[in-house]
Parts: C-alpha cells; structure tokens; sequence
C-alpha cells in the first residue's frame, strides 16, 4: 500500500510514519511536510532505511505539487495543521489557509486521483467544551463527546478543524469517495513540540522556570498517549467504513493541574514553581471522550496506563535536551 502522509515530520506524524513502517512492512509512506516551526526532519531519525519512505518537502495548499505527489497512491493520511490553540488566537489567518484550503486541495487531488480511502486526523476540540466534572466523579456521572454530539468549536485552531472536517465529509456525500475522520483527544508523548502542555511545563521545569497555569488550573483534559493514536489511526485507516468519525481518547481524565503536577512528581521537582497566569481567552472547561464505537467496530481500546507513560514521557525530554534546547 502507497500512502502519501501530510505533517509527518510534527508530533503525531512521525510517531504515526515510524508506527506504520514498523507494524506494516508492506506499506510505503511519502511524507509530505512543509517542515513549518512544527516540524522538524530530527522527529525521523532512525527510520527502516529500506527504501520505504521519501520525503517531500513542500504546502498542502500547492494544487500543483499536490497533484503530483497524490498519482499512484492507495489512500491519504492527512495529519498536517497548524495545531496550536494559543497560536490561533494571536493569528487565525495560517489555520483557516492550511486546516481548511489546505484540506480542499488535498481532497480535490485525491478524488481527481482516484485514491482508494482518504483519512481526516481530527480533534475532539471541533465539539467545543462540556460542562465541569470532577475528574474523580463516576463514570455514569462524566459525559462525554461522541460521534453524534454536535460540532460546537470555540476556538480558531478547533473552528478550521472542524471545517476541515466538513469538507471532507462534504466530499464523501457529493462524489462518493471514501473519507474516513478520526477525532483523537489530547495526546501526549516524545517528539511534541514544547508549546503544548506536557512538553512545556517539563522544559520549564528542567530549566527551573516557573510554570504557568492558565487560570485556576482546573481545566479538565482526556489524555491519550500518541502511540495509542497511531494503533487507532491505522485501525481506522484499515477497518473504518466510508463515510463515519470516529473518537479516539485516552481514558485518562485529568486537570491541568494533576498533571502540572504529576510532572514535578516525575521530576523531583517542588511545588513552588507552579504559578497561575491569567487565564486563555474561551478556554474550553472540560473534555471526555466517548470511544465506544472505535472499540465496537475497530477493535481499539487505549492500552496506555497514564502515570506510568507520562513518567516514560517526561524521561524522554530529560534525555532528549538537544532535540528541545
Ligand atoms: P504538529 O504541529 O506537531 O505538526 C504539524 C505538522 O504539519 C508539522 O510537521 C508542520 O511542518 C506540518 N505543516 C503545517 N502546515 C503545513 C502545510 N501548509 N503544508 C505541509 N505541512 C504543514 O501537530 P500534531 O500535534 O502532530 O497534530 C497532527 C494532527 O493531529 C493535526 O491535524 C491536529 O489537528 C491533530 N490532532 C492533534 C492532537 C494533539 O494533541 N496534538 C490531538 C488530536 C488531533
């Protein structure tokens, strides 16, 4: 199988490239990545050097260069985004051209093209923000997102995603191709670039920075570890039917603060270097995802257990400070 895979040289992309070579021998993965602040070749170092996979330095928005790259592919895995909410609110103008034309170009070439399934990797920020709920509280008493919860995005960065989305959902119901959106939650593990929470509050608190915590720290997140994503990525990729989302999510509910501070835990570090900042402009309160239907129909479950792989992770920036420094 020929896949051409966009933003493989960011965070979950060159998880998601090492994963398919590794797990698939028999699939050929180009990378297509305008290797923006985000992305970095460094992410796919050590790759099978077996003639697998190429590179393609190049914009998802070039219809021409697109074109080209799409002839004699088996099927799209489009992860390349700006992919940074705080970004978004400085500059909303570099989300809607790649997240939304972006996606266009690349849907436009893949139906000319005849590619055989093309995979939307989304968010659950695309369904905006659920009410407050302990963490802590039972399961009966958390909801969450699912596939059939209305799109509601806060946000420029989940606003362009969820267009995204649309459009390639538009293109299975206009011209029949088969489109696949996966919505993962947050994700966390090596290789992500330190602007996101995990990353950056483990840098500062290496460096003996001061961390800062948006508001009252209380934010509620479902964390899934980035390898877990590729299983689901690929699962859907191979098993999803046309035309469906799925959701992906870790299991794994925490406030920003339990894991601000399950970080200096892991580090050794003191309580004393939290500090509270004022809070993101409509930070989203609470997300939970419901991942029935990825278990039912794809067979995928989170196998990652929380504490222990984001010990693995904060381990990784510890030993990785020339990738981040
Ligand atoms: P990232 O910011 O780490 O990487 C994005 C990659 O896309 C970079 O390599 C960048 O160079 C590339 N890129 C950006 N603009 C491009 C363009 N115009 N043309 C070609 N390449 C371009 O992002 P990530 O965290 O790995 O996220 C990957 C995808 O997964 C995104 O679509 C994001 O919305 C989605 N997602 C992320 C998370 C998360 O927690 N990080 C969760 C769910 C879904």
């Amino acid at each position: 199988m020929d896949l051409l895979l966009t933003g493989g040289a960011g965070f979950i992309g060159s998880n998601l490239v090492r994963h398919l070579l590794v797990h698939r021998p028999e699939v050929r993965v180009t990378n297509l990545d305008l290797l923006t602040y985000a992305g970095n070749q460094e992410n796919l170092r050590g790759l099978p050097d077996d003639g697998r996979y190429a590179f393609a330095h190049g914009d998802i928005c070039e219809p021409g260069l697109v074109k080209e790259l799409m002839q004699g592919k088996d099927a799209v895995l489009h992860l390349a985004a700006e992919s940074h909410v705080d970004r978004s609110i400085q500059e909303a103008a570099p989300f809607v051209r790649t997240n939304v034309l972006g996606t266009q170009v690349l849907l436009a070439a893949a139906l000319e093209a005849g590619v055989e399934r093309f995979l939307q990797v989304s968010t659950d920020e695309v369904y905006g923000e659920l009410p407050w709920v302990d963490p802590e509280e039972t399961e009966a008493h958390r909801p969450k997102f699912t596939e059939g919860t209305p799109l509601s995005p806060r946000s420029p960065y989940s606003a362009s995603k969820a267009a995204g989305d649309l459009l390639a959902l538009a293109y299975h119901a206009t011209y029949g191709m088969d489109v696949v959106v996966v919505r993962g939650s947050n994700n966390y593990g090596p290789h992500q670039y330190p602007e996101k929470l995990i990353p950056l509050m483990t840098t500062y608190a290496l460096e003996g920075r001061p961390l800062p915590v948006y508001g009252d720290g209380m934010n509620v997140r479902d964390w899934m570890a980035v390898e877990d994503f590729c299983r689901g990525i690929l699962a859907a990729l191979e098993k999803g039917r046309a035309g469906e989302v799925y959701n992906f999510g870790g299991d794994s509910e925490r406030t920003n603060l339990q894991v601000v501070k399950g970080i200096l835990e892991a580090l050794g570090k003191p309580e004393d270097l939290l500090t509270f900042v004022p809070d993101r402009p409509g930070h989203d309160r609470r997300y939970a995802v419901d991942f029935t239907k990825a278990t039912a129909e794809l067979g995928w479950t989170p196998q990652a257990r929380f504490q222990e792989e984001l010990g693995r992770t904060v381990a990784w920036y510890v030993e990785n400070r020339g990738w981040w420094g």
